[in-house]
C-alpha cells in the first residue's frame, strides 16, 4: 500500500508514510473483508458510510502539514481509520461524528489500539467543536457545497482546513489557510466523498 499507492502517486512526508506503515488498516474494515484492507479503494463501514481510499487519507494528511504538537479536528470519524492517523502525527485530535454508533466502534478500537491523545464527539461537524477551538489543523472526510463558516472561524492562524467542496458526486479536494486573518484557498485533485450532513453541510 505505501510502495505502490501512496509514494508512487508522489506522497513524500515521511513521516505521514511512517504513520501508514504503522496503522493497521485491517483493524477498520468488517471481517469479511479484512484480506482487502490495503487494497486501492475505499469500503463500505456499515450505516451507508465508507472509509476512504488509502490515496485520499494520505493526501489529505499530507495537506495538513502537521509537525507533530498539533490540536486537529476531524469530521466525520467513520471507522476511525483516519483519526488513529491523525494521532500519530498530531499532539492532539478531536473526531466528531453524527452517528453514535459508528463514533463508540471507533472509540473502543483506538482505546483498544492505546491512542490517548483523541477526544470522540457525537454531533453536527459542520458547527465544529468550539470548547476546544481554535485548531492548527480540520480534516472534514465528508463532502459539502461550500466550506461552513464555523470550521474556518475556529481555524487557527496559520492553520489549515482540508475538506472535498463539491456537489453530491464529484468534489475537489480544497485546501483553505488563514493568514494574518485573511483566506487563503487553493485547489487539488478531484473525490467523490459520502455527503456531510449537517446544518452547514
Ligand atoms: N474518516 C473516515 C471516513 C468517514 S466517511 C474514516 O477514516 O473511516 C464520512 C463520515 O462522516 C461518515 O461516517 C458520516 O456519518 C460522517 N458525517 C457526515 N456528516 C457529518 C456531520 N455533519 N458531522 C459529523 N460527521 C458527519
Amino acid at each position: 500500500m505505501v510502495e505502490f499507492q501512496l509514494k508512487e502517486r508522489g506522497i513524500i512526508d515521511k513521516r505521514v508514510l511512517d504513520a501508514f506503515r504503522k496503522v493497521p488498516r485491517h483493524l477498520f474494515v468488517p471481517e469479511n473483508m479484512q484480506a482487502s484492507a490495503y487494497d486501492d479503494f475505499a469500503m463500505p463501514i456499515g450505516s451507508g458510510q465508507t472509509i476512504s481510499q488509502p490515496y485520499m487519507v494520505a493526501i489529505m494528511t499530507e495537506k495538513l502539514a502537521l509537525k507533530g504538537e498539533e490540536k486537529v479536528l476531524e469530521v466525520g470519524t467513520g471507522s476511525g481509520y483516519q483519526a488513529a492517523i491523525l494521532c500519530e502525527l498530531a499532539g492532539s485530535v478531536i473526531s466528531i461524528e453524527r452517528i453514535k454508533t459508528l463514533s463508540d466502534q471507533a472509540e473502543k478500537l483506538l482505546k483498544d489500539m492505546d491512542y490517548k491523545n483523541i477526544k470522540f464527539v457525537v454531533g453536527d461537524g459542520t458547527e465544529g467543536h468550539k470548547p476546544e477551538a481554535p485548531y492548527d489543523g480540520i480534516i472534514v472526510t465528508a463532502a459539502c457545497p461550500t466550506p461552513p463558516p464555523p470550521l474556518i472561524d475556529q481555524l487557527a492562524e496559520g492553520g489549515r482546513l482540508v475538506l472535498p467542496v463539491g456537489d453530491r458526486y464529484l468534489q475537489n479536494l480544497t485546501i483553505i489557510r488563514k493568514i494574518r486573518g485573511k483566506i487563503e484557498a487553493e485547489t487539488s485533485i478531484g473525490c467523490m466523498f459520502v455527503p456531510l450532513i449537517g446544518r452547514c453541510g
